[in-house]
């Protein structure tokens, strides 16, 4: 894509600022502005800086706060809606900010944040450690936090957020503070949620757990027409389940799977992507009420390495693919559900690649994630025993028009099923009515519009799924 007509913005951008400072033109600029929804890659920002510390950071928010300017800020590019790299747009981009600090004595785990999870796992995993976060190795660990953080221990550990001890971050004005239950505690509360409308991280600081680095995973393939029977017993299934399981089920046309015979290849199926982080000899217990509830076809769970369980998910949400994807909670799972998934899928846009093009998706959640107090963060989970994930993904800009209309034909589907509280990080932005429902009470977004106001009145974090725009379309 040319970049010779861009206009040449920010040009009094201050010397002083150490780290790269990246335009269209320059050397590294395309692979900087790289995001991983492909759908915005004709976006072009006029000016990527990549703070090498907390004062760079500083003076890149004082000089949008002396210009009333908005500023992106991207963290690992995985944003749903792809808000990282916008047209025209100053960016602060955290890609340079990589340090992950352990300290053994108290398992706490201190990351930059430009650090992703494949990164972070890798680290914390050298001392036999995790922190509960997604289960894509490209997303910014900070980017998941200040929205909920979600992955297969968050049955076991909750959100990543609730393993959240402390944040760095610089604010709208420029200043560098703290934030914490025992420091701008309000703060700490609302980027535990709805962080990214409120400042920029520097650096968060978690308490780790002991998992791995043996455990065990792989995929259950099932039938699709046994579907409706597993989701039918699932739930009381997964009750009596310990913790440490962590089941996710997807249902798509089979790809060409290894294990998985020729004939099945691009029919509907149901496969149950299971991490089991408690011990191998008692894996059998732990899945037998799974496996109870229907035969597989393939069975390819086998002990691994905690690297490789948390990593399965990579195959089927590669980066540089066109991506629409809408999600919501569920409170349960049932066979007029898994109908409306089959039917979904058996109907959707056929894949034009030997990868995945359209998934209905199922992680489970409920257990630990619901111990905590709906109101002790921004972030909302009353009631959320599954999420559902409606996705397609494509490669060619002409394809457009037959992958995206297909996720909101599907979601439409799954309308009554949906709660009104939702994980603002794992859909794309359905507007501002949705926005203001997706954080649960009435009490909790009043409180996130009060910090809005007071931490970031000029809406100078403006990239995002956006506050102030919700308050005024209201
Ligand atoms: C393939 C894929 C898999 C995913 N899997 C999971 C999962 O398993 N669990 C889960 O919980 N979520 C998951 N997500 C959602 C993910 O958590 C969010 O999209 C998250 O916002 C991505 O963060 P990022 O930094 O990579 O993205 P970016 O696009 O860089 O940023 C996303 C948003 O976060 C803001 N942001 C980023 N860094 C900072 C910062 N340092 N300070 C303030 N704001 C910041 C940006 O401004 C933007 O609004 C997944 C997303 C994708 C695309």
């Amino acid at each position: 894509m040319s970049t010779d007509t861009i206009p040449i913005r920010f040009t009094d951008f201050p010397p002083t600022f150490r780290g790269p400072t990246l335009r269209p033109g320059d050397h590294d600029y395309p692979e900087a502005r790289q995001i991983w929804n492909m759908r915005r890659d004709d976006e072009l920002p006029a000016l990527i800086v990549q703070p090498l510390d907390v004062d760079d950071v500083v003076t890149a928010m004082k000089y949008a706060a002396s210009h009333n300017i908005p500023v992106a800020v991207c963290g690992g590019g995985h944003g749903i809606d792809g808000n990282a790299m916008p047209e025209g747009a100053l960016v602060v981009d955290t890609a340079k900010l990589q340090d992950v600090t352990i300290d053994p004595s108290t398992n706490r785990v201190t990351i930059q944040s430009g650090v992703k999870l494949g990164r972070m796992d890798a680290a914390t995993q050298e001392y036999g450690l995790i922190v509960p976060a997604g289960v894509v190795s490209d997303t910014g660990a900070a980017g998941l936090t200040l929205g909920g953080g979600i992955g297969h221990n968050a049955r076991r550990f909750g959100a990543t957020v609730d393993n959240l001890i402390s944040i760095e971050l610089v604010t709208a004005d420029g200043s560098a503070i703290t934030a914490s239950a025992d420091s701008n505690a309000e703060l700490f509360w609302g980027m535990k949620g709805a962080g990214h409308n409120l400042g920029i991280a520097t650096s968060l600081t978690y308490q780790g757990h002991e998992v791995g680095p043996k455990v065990v995973s792989g995929l259950i393939i099932f039938s699709a027409d046994d579907a409706p029977r597993i989701f039918d017993g699932i739930d009381s299934v997964m009750a009596d389940a310990p913790r440490s399981l962590s089941c996710n089920f997807l249902v798509l046309l089979a790809p060409p799977l290894p294990g998985l015979p020729d004939f099945i290849v691009g029919t509907p199926i149901l496969v149950a992507l299971v991490v089991y982080t408690g011990s191998v000899e008692s894996y059998p217990a732990a899945i037998s009420g799974l496996i109870g509830l229907a035969s597989p076809m393939a069975d390819m769970v086998a002990p691994s390495t905690w690297l490789e369980a948390n990593s399965i998910v990579d195959a089927f949400e590669p980066p540089g693919r066109r991506q629409y994807m809408v999600g919501g909670y569920l409170s349960g799972l049932n066979g007029d559900i898994a109908r409306k998934a089959v039917a979904a899928i058996t109907n959707s846009p056929r894949p034009k690649s030997p990868l995945p093009s359209c998934l209905i998706t199922f992680p489970v959640l409920g257990g630990a994630l619901l111990d905590a107090d709906e109101d002790s963060a921004a972030f909302s989970r009353i009631g959320a025993q599954w999420l559902l994930e409606v996705a397609s993904e494509w490669d060619d800009g002409s394809d457009d028009s037959e992958y995206s209309p297909w996720v909101d034909v599907t979601i439409a589907e799954f309308s009554t099923d949906l709660a009104t509280n939702a994980y603002t990080n794992l859909t794309a932005d359905r507007g501002p009515e949705w926005l203001r429902g997706a954080y649960g009470s009435q009490d909790k977004w009043d409180r996130i519009v009060e910090l809005k106001r007071v931490w970031d009145p000029n809406n100078r974090f403006a990239y995002n799924k956006n506050v102030t725009r919700a308050v005024e379309s209201a």
